[in-house]
């Protein structure tokens, strides 16, 4: 029996998966944000009932918006305040008693596509998630690789490419991030980055759907801009399968459930890419929400 929690800033969601990987129970509990203690005894005592009732030791992992620090293994996050300089997979393994993975929650919904019965021989899977921000999770084989920091699959992290730059034109903005660092993909290649071109170049501001909406029902600045951006996305993603090279790439997030990237993609990308380089195959997330909590239970598999 496989476990995954996906612990965000306001729930905790328990999923427990057989060994076909098919869900069999689910739970959620709201996250206690602010006591530490609370935090790893409600994982715990998940564990302790699921094992009750399935009358096994499940195998646990846990996916959080955050990574754990390479060197004292504390966790490293902003959404769940009281988890922050935390060792909160150690402290979980000693009320547990039993090993414990944890992963980003990017790395986590890679790996719930990478195990979909489509891609599962795939040999490498990109997951790239177009929601809020743009993120990423790299799956070799049906393992995550999260490198020697667990920023591998920090694609958001990246700066936008030269020809990004020259493509965005004379009215380029040049966005701070979250991170610290000037011109990250993460504020170019999201729903939100995709209102904020919007507002910067046409002056107004739109939501996404309504940007959409309008290029769809053939409004002249929505529909400029969308081409726009459909070639910065482009430019973008060859940049980043140049580094990586993926047999697939699955996208999630809000944006994601917008059909024409994957009309445009193909034929927008390949003139980017090096020349003995094919596009890879781009789908869309089947697991959508719920990528967190398998992607959590799968981190066991192998
Ligand atoms: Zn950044």
């Amino acid at each position: 029996m496989y476990y995954g929690f996906d612990v965000g800033g306001t729930k905790i969601e328990f999923g427990a998966f057989n060994e076909k990987l098919e869900r069999v129970a689910t739970e959620r509990v709201p996250t206690p944000g602010d006591d530490y203690q609370l935090l790893v005894e409600t994982l715990a005592s998940l564990v302790t009932k699921y094992d009750a009732e399935f009358g096994t030791e499940g195998k646990v992992g846990l996916g959080l918006p955050g990574m754990e620090d390479a060197e004292d293994e504390t966790v490293l996050t902003v959404n769940i305040a009281c988890a922050k300089g935390k060792p909160l997979r150690r402290d979980l393994e000693t009320k547990i008693g039993r090993e414990v993975k944890l992963e980003n929650d990017a790395n986590c919904f890679a790996l719930s596509e990478a195990w979909d019965d489509e891609l599962k021989d795939a040999p490498s899977v990109m997951g790239l998630i177009l929601g809020t921000g743009f993120g990423g999770g790299l799956i070799y084989e049906g393992k995550v690789f999260s490198g020697r920091n667990h920023v591998a699959g920090e694609l958001g992290h990246m700066r936008l490419p030269i020809d990004a730059w020259f493509h965005l034109g004379e009215k380029a903005p040049l966005l701070d991030c979250g991170c610290g660092k000037k011109g990250c993909l993460d504020n170019y290649l999201s729903g939100r980055g995709f209102e904020l071109l919007y507002a910067n170049y046409y002056g107004e501001k739109k939501k996404a759907i309504d940007i959409i909406k309008a290029s769809e029902a053939g409004d002249a600045d929505a529909t400029e801009f969308v081409d726009m951006f459909m070639e910065l996305l482009a430019i973008c993603f060859a940049n980043i399968f140049t580094g990586n090279d993926p047999h697939v790439v699955t996208l999630g997030g809000g944006l994601s459930n917008y059909d024409l990237i994957y009309e445009e993609m193909p034929k927008r990308i390949p003139k980017y890419l090096m020349s003995v380089a094919k596009c890879p195959k781009i789908v869309k997330a089947k697991h959508g929400d719920s990528g967190g909590v398998r992607g959590a239970a799968f981190l066991n598999i192998k």
